[in-house]
């Protein structure tokens, strides 16, 4: 029985696909293609945006097309989203909600025995599984901070964390397995350990939970790097940062949200900090890192948002001088504040914010590669891809710069895939590829 899945949204939906395909694999289903022909296709969907909710039900309906006889299901916060809002579509055969997840392949079971499709188990063989060298490992859930423009709180729930033990266990089977980078990831990474009564009750525990469980995966054999996923700016204080640069293996890559540079519309987005703050966090983490990648997303043309605003974010961009953004053109959400909101943008003015603001982040991803890279780097090498019809071997450094070697150098392209390899940096590939050797 083949079964194809699609991911949309953030990382801890990548997060979960990756826990679903396991647990499909192991129960003997060939994983496949999203683009192949499938018995059983698997959407997890997202609904941060309008657009998400349609790309979400584009890829449903694209599912029943490749194969109008495969059970299609839905899972991931859109479905809980359209099942709030009693939205049907006769089209996918199965909704499940994000707390049922976890169940996903009892209940693609039983829909296969209650006949919803045929089976011939005869073709059921062992999976080939997908070699993967970076874990994204999910240690909470849920977020209340009630930003105006986001639905998640809504449909994720309060915050959840994970036990440190239960963690470890995973980070420890991860390890086993050959994986040597963990990516920490949550929908509000900042509040793990933190109460679900108490939004803000995170500022008060100065991350203490989240150091002391990046403190018992540093201890995990085999674990070479781990890697933190989205931060809010305001976990970053001085004493937090010590212990981080004391964790070896932690990479000096933080992903700071800060969806704009302007206090006015950080107070309409219901924020919670300043320009000024993020200012004084990104230096703190500089005094104690050297040349971290400090990588973000920002949303532009958000309700009421003026000429003035735009340049104040686009100022601030300049100053920090990000690695890497994530640009989002807002869009808007039913059932959000900013939804509300009067000052709704056009999608033009919103279109040529986001292109002001992608030519800006050229340039500075291009300046920080040039300050930030050495002669020499270690490479995590992930996977074989082709440019130009040429092949190379591709891995990231420590700070998320892709690194490729011509594979035509290498005698033996696959068994490099998932070591670290010191390599010399030649020259640029792409504007965001370094080429190099291995030494
Ligand atoms: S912090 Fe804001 S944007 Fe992030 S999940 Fe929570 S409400 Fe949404």
């Amino acid at each position: 029985m083949k079964v194809a899945f699609l991911t949309l949204g953030c990382k801890v939906n990548s997060y979960e696909t990756d826990k679903m395909k396991k647990s499909f694999a192991d129960a003997g289903y060939i994983i496949t293609s999203f683009e192949d022909c499938a018995d059983v296709y698997i959407i997890n969907t997202c609904t941060v945006t309008n657009i998400a909710d349609r790309k979400s039900r584009q890829m449903l309906h694209k599912a029943r097309k490749l194969n109008p006889n495969a059970l299609v299901v839905a899972t991931g916060c859109y479905v809980d989203s359209a099942i709030k809002k009693g939205e049907k579509d006769d089209s996918i055969d199965i909704f499940i909600s994000n707390k049922d997840k976890s169940h996903i392949l009892d209940i693609v079971n039983d829909s296969i025995k209650d006949g919803i499709i045929s089976t011939d188990n005869s073709i059921v063989t062992t999976a080939e599984r997908h070699e993967h060298t970076r874990a994204y490992v999910k240690v909470q859930d849920g977020c209340n901070q009630y930003c105006t423009y986001c639905i998640i709180p809504y449909v994720r729930g309060e915050i959840k964390s994970r036990s440190i033990a239960d963690i470890e266990t995973e980070v420890k089977e991860l390890a086993k397995k050959g994986y040597k980078e963990i990516v920490i990831t949550g929908i509000h990474v900042s509040s793990y350990g933190a109460s679900p009564d108490d939004a803000q009750s995170f500022i008060k525990l100065g991350g203490k939970p989240l150091l002391k469980l990046l403190k018992a995966i540093s201890h995990v054999d085999g674990i070479e790097r781990i890697r933190l996923g989205s931060l809010e700016p305001r976990i970053i204080t001085e004493n937090f940062v010590k212990e981080l640069v004391a964790i070896p293996q932690l990479c000096p890559h933080f992903h700071l949200s800060l969806q704009s540079g302007s206090d006015t519309v950080l107070k309409r987005m219901n924020r919670h900090y300043t320009s000024e703050k993020y200012f004084e966090c990104v230096k703190v983490l500089r005094k104690y890192f050297e040349n971290p990648a400090i990588t973000t997303d920002i949303i532009v043309g958000f309700p009421q948002e003026t000429e003035e605003e735009f340049k104040e974010t686009c100022r601030f961009v300049q100053k920090i001088g990000f690695a890497q953004i994530h640009i989002f053109k807002y869009s808007r959400r039913r059932g959000t504040i900013a939804d509300e909101m009067d000052g709704q943008l056009t999608e033009q003015k919103k279109a040529d914010r986001s292109h002001k603001l992608s030519v800006m982040e050229r340039e500075l991803e291009i300046a920080y590669q040039k300050q930030a890279v050495k002669e020499y780097e270690k490479v995590l090498f992930e996977e074989i891809i082709k440019i130009d019809n040429e092949k190379y071997l591709i891995g990231h450094n420590e700070r998320y710069i892709r690194i490729a070697v011509p594979a035509e150098r290498i005698n033996d392209t696959k068994s490099l895939c998932n070591t670290i390899q010191k390599v010399r940096i030649l020259e640029n590939l792409t504007h965001e590829i370094l080429l190099a050797q291995i030494l």
